[in-house]
């Protein structure tokens, strides 16, 4: 289904291949077409805090490293977002850190496939039914990924999320909700969306919107990175009040998202030839390749852990001014929305990942040619670093 003029009519025709194509792949029962990711999140909170005893301050489990989004939609739907630590080899989060988050106002877990990378989730998933928790497999960044055992990525949480944006696999606009549970079905069916009258934002504003609350972002992560002081309820409650209209959009078009749909595989393909790129040049250098798109067929965005992690920053901006766009996505959202939440492995990653361009805005030969300045420039920083290690020693 899908919202339109503010209420709710049935998926259009031109949706229908690609909605039934979605169903099937992920055992899903059904999808809700909406607007963003970030929406779809948002009713997914909406229907774990509907679920059991009510309480005063519902909470979320998220990772500590993604994109805030996951996270501030959650602050939108009136949720306390607690952090989980990550595996600081893949920056995804840890069974043994969600374990520590939980407590009796827990309601829900969010996983992300991060840069397109999977993970086994049967422990989390009987975890979560045994401790009543909605999990929400977050699949904005792992669209068409295959879970190390063969299934795909979103087959296995009581709900998934998809984001058809800018900067996501297909970039046509739009974003899902699928129902994969009975429980999810039940949930859907008492949060009463349908009988709501629903207030869209104008989409010029939340374009105005979204660049603010991105330049916010960047600003308070690079405080962060650089450990300058940040009031924390300043930020939670800018977030907050500034934002959290723009999480909440039913629109997409129908049409080009149908025609995105049919795209996907070839989609996946260039991504993978670029992923290949890079792997082959830059299989040894003071770095790990983040290489798990490998196993999974789908790669986001490429990524390193560097060696030297106290020159991160400098790293990338000496690529860029050879002409390269690269960057350090995220910061662990602990810092800036949850500080008692502590997550160690979370800094360490977010001060040793470069994540690399492999969509339709490179080419071949710029990722050929990209990954050659950054193993220049990475071996030129390393070397530095040897050679002041060395002085030093001598000494
Ligand atoms: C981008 C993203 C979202 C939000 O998707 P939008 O369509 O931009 O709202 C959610 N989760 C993850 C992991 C994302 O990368």
């Amino acid at each position: 289904m899908m919202l339109r003029q503010g209420t709710w009519s049935p998926t259009a025709e031109v949706l229908l291949d690609a909605q039934s194509e979605l169903l099937s792949a992920i055992e899903g029962s059904s999808v809700i077409w909406c607007g963003r990711g970030a929406t779809a999140l948002y009713w997914a909170y909406r229907m774990a805090c509907s679920w059991g005893e009510p309480v005063a301050h519902p909470e979320i489990i998220l990772p500590a490293i993604s994109c805030a989004s996951p996270a501030l939609s959650a602050l939108a739907a009136e949720c306390v977002v607690r952090f989980a630590d990550v595996c600081p080899d893949t920056g995804m989060v840890t069974m043994e850190s969600i374990k520590a988050r939980l407590s009796p106002a827990t309601k829900a877990v969010v996983f992300i496939h991060l840069y397109g990378q999977t993970q086994d989730l049967q422990e989390l998933a009987a975890w979560c039914k045994a401790n009543h928790l909605l999990l929400i497999e977050d699949v904005a960044q792992a669209q068409g990924a295959r879970l190390p055992n063969g299934c795909p990525a979103g087959s296995v949480g009581d709900v998934a999320i998809f984001s058809f944006n800018r900067t996501k696999i297909l970039r046509c606009g739009g974003g899902a909700l699928v129902l994969r549970s009975r429980l999810a079905e039940e949930l859907w069916g008492r949060i009463g969306i349908p009988d709501q009258p629903f207030r869209e934002i104008d989409p010029v504003v939340a374009a105005e919107l979204g660049l603010s609350e991105r330049n916010l972002y960047h600003a308070l992560v690079t405080l962060q990175r650089l450990s300058c002081p940040t009031g924390r309820q300043l930020s939670m409650e800018v977030f907050n009040r500034c934002y959290s209209q723009t999480y909440v959009r039913s629109m997409l078009d129908p049409a080009k998202l149908a025609s995105a749909w049919t795209t996907l595989p070839r989609e996946l393909e260039l991504r993978a030839a670029k992923a290949d790129l890079y792997r082959s040049r830059l299989s040894r250098g003071p770095w790990r390749l983040l290489d798990g798109c490998r196993a999974s067929g789908v790669c986001w965005r490429y990524s390193l852990l560097v060696d030297f992690p106290g020159k991160l920053t400098e790293f990338t901006h000496a690529v860029r001014q050879n002409g390269f766009y690269v960057s350090n996505l995220y910061w662990p959202l602990n810092t800036l929305l949850n500080p008692a939440d502590v997550c160690p492995s979370a800094e360490e990653f977010g001060r040793r990942c470069v994540n690399l361009w492999v969509d339709d805005s490179v080419s071949p030969d710029w990722v050929t040619e990209c990954a050659e300045v950054v193993r220049a420039e990475g071996e030129r920083l390393a070397a530095d670093i040897q050679h002041r290690e060395s002085i030093r020693e001598r000494r």
